[in-house]
């Protein structure tokens, strides 16, 4: 189970009370979530409808939540239980995590406990919310892949999702990895979708590049 940070301010998806001609009709959103065991781990989050290749699903994780990111430095002094709820659940970066409302964690909304899957049905659209990947039936497990999300580079995770491409370690550097941009760029937190910066898998190549540069650029020397 992990979860990405709850959105606060979403329209799309929401309830609403319309009025006309002085009655009053309650629209409920359609439900789409609910939870269920998972044969990945534990708890996970079931299509309570079946769903459309790129609907939305949920809230995800947003620029804004970015401006409210909890620094490492102080991890150490929450209690033991709170410790175990950002590990389990919180989306990381270098810096630190990203908390739920109110940093409480008794009343983490359904979309926290989507599982990783290495061959998930979930992604992030351009503003960063939960969208299919593909037609999704209802009852099925839905799940995305955490290194669409996840950059903390001390994240590792065992994988026990079970799929025939299924990496077995999970990390805070998968996204920076040429063969998963490859295979799911489209589909990757708008941030992360940036290249990264000169890595240390690109950078004995980049250096030979800044090389082949300079010596055609200087070709008598
Ligand atoms: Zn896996």
């Amino acid at each position: 189970m992990r979860l990405p940070s709850k959105k606060t301010s979403s329209k799309r998806g929401s309830g609403s009370f319309e009025t006309k001609n002085a009655a009053v009709r309650i629209v409920f959103p359609t439900v789409l979530l609910e939870l269920a065991p998972s044969r990945i781990d534990g708890v996970g989050v079931r299509a309570a409808a079946g769903i459309r290749r790129g609907q939305r699903v949920a809230p995800g994780i947003h620029e804004a939540d970015y401006r409210r990111l909890v620094l490492w430095d102080g991890f150490s002094q929450y209690e033991p239980a709170v410790q175990a709820k950002v590990l389990a659940f919180c989306v990381g970066t270098p810096q630190g995590f990203i908390p739920p409302d109110k940093l409480d964690f008794n009343a983490l909304s359904i979309d926290w406990y989507f599982n990783h899957s290495c061959q998930a049905n979930l992604g992030f659209d351009d503003s960063g919310d939960f969208v299919a990947r593909r037609v999704i039936a209802a009852g099925e497990e839905l799940t995305y892949d955490y290194g669409l999300a996840e950059s903390n580079p001390g994240f590792r995770m065992d994988c026990r999702c079970g799929s025939e491409t299924c990496r077995r370690v999970i990390t805070g550097d998968d996204w920076k990895k040429p063969e998963f941009r490859a295979a799911n760029l489209p589909w990757m937190l708008p941030r992360l979708r940036r290249e990264p910066k000169v890595s240390f898998l690109l950078e004995p190549h980049a250096r030979r590049a800044r090389q082949v540069r300079r010596a055609l650029s200087h070709p008598y020397r």
